[in-house]
């Protein structure tokens, strides 16, 4: 949950003001924050679908949207995706 924290943050400063496009944004990436934070590739990608099952799902509606799934329009199809 830290590491999708630390993803979360720098999205709003990128310019995603709503919560829910941050938070979409944020999960595309958490993979790789987990690398710049000492993660090998396969650790972080396993803890990139871990947010995306786990806590994902219990996030409010604030900070959820049904369009961050793969193909949704929040769908950024980046290499290592987390759905
Ligand atoms: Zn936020």
């Amino acid at each position: 949950m830290g590491v999708g924290v630390l993803t979360h943050e720098p999205m709003h400063m990128s310019g995603h003001a709503d919560e829910a496009q941050a938070e979409c944004a944020s999960v595309q990436r958490i993979d790789q924050t987990a690398v710049l934070l000492g993660a090998s590739e396969a650790e972080a990608l396993g803890l990139a679908h871990s947010h995306m099952r786990i806590w994902y799902p219990r996030l409010s509606s604030r900070w959820h949207s049904q369009d961050c799934v793969s193909w949704g329009s929040a769908d950024e199809h980046s290499p290592l995706l987390p759905w």
